[in-house]
């Protein structure tokens, strides 16, 4: 399964998450404000539209393996 995540190192913390914005799944999240973005894997349906939305690049497509249970890993 596909799953966006956020380099850490090219977030630059926006005060306005463009990604956090416009992901329909309310996938992107931080704790606190002005922190860099964190992708919620249980939400992220990994359509990656954030992909192309970050101004600073910063979403990356990883993919999510299976643990052998029929279920997905992490
Ligand atoms: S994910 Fe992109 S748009 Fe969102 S805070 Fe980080 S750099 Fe800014
Ligand atoms: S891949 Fe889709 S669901 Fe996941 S964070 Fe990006 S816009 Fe949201």
């Amino acid at each position: 399964m596909k799953r966006a995540i956020i380099d850490s190192k090219k977030c630059k913390s926006c005060k306005v998450c463009e990604v956090e914005s416009k992901c329909t799944m309310h996938a992107p999240f931080r704790e606190i404000p002005d922190q860099k973005m964190w992708i919620d894997f249980y939400k992220c349906s990994g359509c990656m539209k954030c992909k192309t939305i970050c101004p600073n690049n910063a979403v990356n497509e990883i993919i999510q393996p299976c643990n052998g249970k029929g279920k997905l890993g992490w």
